[in-house]
């Protein structure tokens, strides 16, 4: 059999831990076989950081813009311990925090849905992907204790010398405090990241926001998202006919739990957080989430939502067995192949890229599993495979579907 050949190098960000091997695992047993791999590969392992002071992970985030599209494996974001471990130079920032920040992106999260990992929600039938906000509010607020009586202020002194004040609060006891921002460059950034991955994969796009009571901060987003949205991307919308949709949160929150799926549900950063665990949970598994990066100007980066499964990693490492569930990081793999056949116009790639996910799937229904999907399926009599049989099993599937 030929193999698919590719024309633009995908941007390859390898990672760290128990997703580095499986990362190998997958590569050479359900992509190099049957397609001529053209990749720009990224070692964004903590060690190859740590050489590099971290030039590496700006490459490769500068190579997606160039390419436009990246799959990446998990990476671990230093912390004290790892610090120690690894004897690193310096706490290097989160790969995804320093990447998301040069693409100026918006990340997309979106559980995958397969026979016998039923959702906990009964109405939910296709996937709901969550779109969060990535810049300010709470998350780069200023807070205070107060500690008695007295004034709190809202104070902004233009360049110009001109001073616009609020009075927050006259206290008359101790109590807290907290200011917060965020910028209508980021709010527009993320606006079109939005609409253009609702027109990518043609679904409806929702937003929600409290501005009924927050009648500047939220309306602000409510007011940006609906300019963005009626310059830019109106008929498009209406063209690929899919609707962009504004309510406010608790609305949303109640439509949800009562809706089928099949949507984004775009959240300021607060709810995308807390949504997004949700989500990922009351559909099954943190390990059956996808995650997209996607950059206002149309650049895609791919991956698996969650980390590096570490306590698998220590496990492999002394010999012992594991059963990690690599289903996530192989779709991370066939939505960039499949974005990059697209792009390329190579329907042999974009084809390929469905079938592993159909062989994926269908091992998974067959009842062969790994561990952490087997504590949780509604399939009688799971087997449990170790991470390497499991993807030979997906192998098996692939070969006879093409
Ligand atoms: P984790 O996602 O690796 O693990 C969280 C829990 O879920 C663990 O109990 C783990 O066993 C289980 N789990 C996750 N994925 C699984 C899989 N594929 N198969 C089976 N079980 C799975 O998160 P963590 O333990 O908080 O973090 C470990 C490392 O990963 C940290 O160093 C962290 O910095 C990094 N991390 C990276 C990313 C990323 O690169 N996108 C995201 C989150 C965490």
């Amino acid at each position: 059999m030929d193999k698919i050949k590719m024309i633009t190098p995908l941007v390859e960000m390898d990672g760290d831990e128990m997703t580095r091997i499986l990362w190998k695992m997958i590569k050479d047993e359900l992509l190099l076989p049957f397609i001529d791999l053209k990749t720009e590969y990224y070692d964004l392992g903590l060690e190859h950081r740590d050489a590099t002071n971290d030039q590496v992970t700006v490459d490769s985030a500068m190579a997606t813009k160039k390419y436009g599209v990246a799959v990446k494996c998990a990476t671990i974001t230093p912390n004290a311990a790892r610090m120690e471990e690894y004897h690193l130079k310096e706490m290097w920032k989160s790969p995804n925090g320093t990447i998301r920040a040069l693409l100026d992106g918006t990340v997309f999260r979106t559980p995958i849905i397969v026979k016998g990992i039923e959702p906990n929600v009964r109405t939910w039938k296709k996937p709901i992907t969550i779109a969060r906000h990535a810049y300010g509010d709470v998350y780069k607020s200023v807070e205070m204790k107060v500690p008695g009586p007295g004034k709190a202020e809202l104070v902004f002194t233009g360049e110009d010398g001109t001073v616009m004040k609020e009075t927050i609060h006259e206290f008359k006891g101790p109590g807290v405090l907290q200011g917060m921002h965020n910028l209508n460059k980021s709010i527009e950034s993320y606006a079109r990241s939005c609409f253009s991955y609702a027109l990518d994969t043609r679904q409806d796009l929702w937003f929600a926001t409290k501005d009924t009571i927050s009648k500047k901060y939220d309306h602000t987003f409510k007011d940006i998202m609906q300019e963005i949205y009626e310059k830019e991307y109106a008929d498009k919308f209406k063209e690929a006919g899919i609707t962009y949709f504004y309510t406010l949160i608790d609305d949303a929150v109640a439509r949800v739990m009562k809706s089928e799926g099949g949507y984004i549900w775009a959240c300021k950063n607060y709810d995308g957080d807390v949504m997004s665990d949700m989500i990922s949970s009351a559909f099954g598994s943190l390990a059956m989430m996808t995650s997209v990066l996607v950059s206002p100007d149309g650049n895609f980066e791919y991956e698996a939502a969650h980390g590096t499964v570490q306590r698998h990693y220590y496990k492999h490492l002394k010999g012992e067995e594991t059963s990690t569930n690599s289903v996530a990081t192989i779709f991370a793999w066939s939505g960039a192949l499949r974005k990059r056949g697209e792009l390329d116009r190579i329907p042999e790639l974009m084809t390929f890229a469905d079938k592993l996910e159909k062989a994926t799937l269908d091992t998974i229904e067959s009842g062969k599993m790994t561990k952490d999907l087997a504590l949780i399926t509604t399939l009688e009599h799971p087997v449990v495979l170790n991470s390497k049989d499991f993807i030979c099993a997906i192998r098996e599937n692939l070969e006879a579907s093409l």
